[in-house]
């Protein structure tokens, strides 16, 4: 049944989880692209930082180099002649710390000591023009940066203090990672000169290589650096998101209940007009001619086709909405049946079957007097069933209702008689027109004496009180004729025809008989 098929609601671990889900998708996906964004910027951060970084330490070079060539063409001649232009270029260039003249493999002459005398490696200088050493013999332990210009024999060095190299690594972004690297040795930003592989950086690693001297720039952040980034840059956004996955999981939570609630499928179901009545004729003793017609409510289901109402009603009756169902159908009823009233004989019964909701107010009343209106005067006499199985408590209200739909010649039918607990003082109470006798009464035609005995008394009853008597559910000839015998007024069930869809009732009214013709 449409209100109770399990597959089609979502089970309930998911349907419990799924607004969860649906929440934390926006949050999810904000995140990451947040994330992405974040990675993007200290990509651009780390890539600008060594750019710029390398251009410092270019111009720092360019100055040591300078001095160096300017020393060139002195090389080769006797150190005591030229040591003071080597230490004029170490008081006129800014970055140089000393200066040195090689010939033929050999320093020979240097700013700080004069004469002196040291080989020259070849090896020692990354493509023959620079050296980053970790310390030298006059400031072990401190980095050194060495430039070396040859022509021939002859060479010129010049140096400059890892401190001028510390400070260029220093320039930019206190969080970024800068390394200078000269071939195999690199250098980080606390001077520390190490040689072999060099380390990669975690988060956003950029490398700038200088294409003017033979060295580059390593860069890049510490692990964390991007949550921290997204912590300190986007709490707004963050904040933002946080709100919309809020927003989509309740939206996803009402969204999922309005579809599962059987309260909302029976609303979407009534503006749509899904709630048809259906026709079941009701013939009268003697001729069989139908006399009336019960309307009995049928669910055309989107998916699950036609449903009976045993199905729904209770759901219905439950949440309330039983009301305004029987309001839809008793107006559809009446647009379907009015203008085809001329062929109905004067008198027709129209049987509405309503519960203990319909009786809390006077809307039924206006409910039935638009009803009538629909069709010419005298032409329908509306039944209203109330079954006894759910008995109405009188009170004040009841009292005024009963009275009003009797002054507007309204019937009242106690249903499904013989299956409750109505007094006398009850029948009265309602002003109780007709008794429709259970089916499960008729049912015991054929059957056992004692089965039998109980209909009679039923039915010994019901015309003992003056009351109208109708039997359901008479689905053979035996109980027809057996009812027939009994002087019972009415009878309804499947012997004389099936409840229909309005459709066939109509055409079946045009011949004003009923389909399955009875001999008697
Ligand atoms: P009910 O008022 O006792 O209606 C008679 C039920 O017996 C109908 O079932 C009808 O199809 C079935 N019936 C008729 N003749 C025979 C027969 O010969 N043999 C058998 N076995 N059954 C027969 P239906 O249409 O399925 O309705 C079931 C119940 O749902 C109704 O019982 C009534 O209590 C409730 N119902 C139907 N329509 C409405 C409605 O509009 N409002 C309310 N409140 N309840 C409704
Ligand atoms: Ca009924
Ligand atoms: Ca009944």
């Amino acid at each position: 049944m449409p209100l109770s098929v399990h597959h089609r609601r979502p089970r309930r671990p998911l349907r419990l989880l799924l607004p969860w889900l649906v929440g934390a998708l926006p949050v999810l996906c904000g995140l990451l692209i947040m994330y992405w964004q974040a990675e993007r910027e200290l990509q651009g951060r780390s890539e600008a930082s060594a750019k710029q970084t390398a251009t410092q330490i270019e111009r720092i070079l360019d100055n040591i180099s300078a001095a160096a060539r300017d020393l060139l063409p002195l090389a080769g001649l006797p150190c005591v002649e030229e040591k003071l232009a080597l230490r004029d270029q170490v008081t006129r260039r800014a970055f140089v710390r000393s200066t040195n003249l090689v010939y033929r493999g050999e320093l020979y002459c240097s700013s700080l000591f004069g004469p002196y005398s040291e080989p020259v490696h070849d090896s020692d200088y990354t493509q023959g023009t620079l050296w980053l050493m970790s310390g030298n013999s006059v400031t072990p332990g401190h980095a050194l940066l060495v430039f070396r210009v040859t022509e021939g024999d002859r060479g010129a060095i010049s140096t400059v203090d890892g401190d001028h190299l510390i400070s260029a690594l220093h320039l930019l972004d206190a969080d970024v990672h800068p390394l200078l690297q000269i071939g195999s040795h690199w250098m980080d930003r606390d001077g520390n000169v190490k040689d072999g592989p060099l380390p990669v950086a975690e988060v956003a690693a950029a490398q700038v290589t200088s294409t003017r001297y033979p060295f580059s720039i390593h860069s890049g952040y510490a692990q964390g650096k991007v949550g921290e980034l997204m912590r300190s840059e986007y709490p707004a956004l963050f904040g933002l998101l946080v709100v919309l996955g809020a927003i989509a999981g309740v939206t996803c939570y009402w969204q999922l209940r309005r579809v599962t609630s059987p309260r909302a499928e029976l609303q979407r179901a009534m503006e749509a007009q899904e709630f048809l009545p259906y026709f079941q004729p009701v013939v009268r003793r003697g001729d069989y001619r139908w006399a009336g017609v019960e309307v009995l409510m049928r669910w055309q289901h989107p998916r699950d086709g036609l449903v009976r109402p045993d199905l729904f009603i209770p759901y219905a009756e439950h949440s309330g909405q039983i009301v305004p169902m029987t309001r839809q159908l008793m107006q559809r009823t009446a647009e379907l049946l009015a203008p085809h009233a001329d062929t109905l004989d004067d008198g027709f019964h129209v049987g509405i079957n309503i519960t203990a909701d319909h009786c809390q107010d006077l809307t039924l009343y206006d409910d039935c007097q638009a009803f009538l209106a629909a069709f010419p005067a005298d032409k329908v006499v509306l039944t209203l069933e109330l079954t006894e199985r759910k008995l109405i408590v009188p009170s004040e209200v009841t009292h005024t209702l009963f009275s009003k739909l009797h002054e507007l010649g309204v019937l009242i039918a106690l249903d499904d008689f013989g299956t409750g607990q109505s007094s006398l003082a009850y029948l009265q109470q309602f002003k109780v027109d007709y008794l429709k006798i259970d089916q499960s009464f008729v049912a015991m035609i054929g059957g056992d004496a004692l089965s039998l005995h109980i209909l009679d008394s039923v039915i010994e009853l019901s015309s003992k009180l003056g009351l109208g008597i109708v039997a359901e559910g008479v689905e053979t000839e035996a109980q027809r004729d057996y009812l027939d015998r009994h002087n019972v007024d009415f009878q309804q069930g499947y012997l004389f025809a099936r409840p229909m869809s309005a459709e066939a009732f109509i055409q079946a009214l045009a011949t004003q008989h009923p389909p399955l013709v009875v001999s008697h």
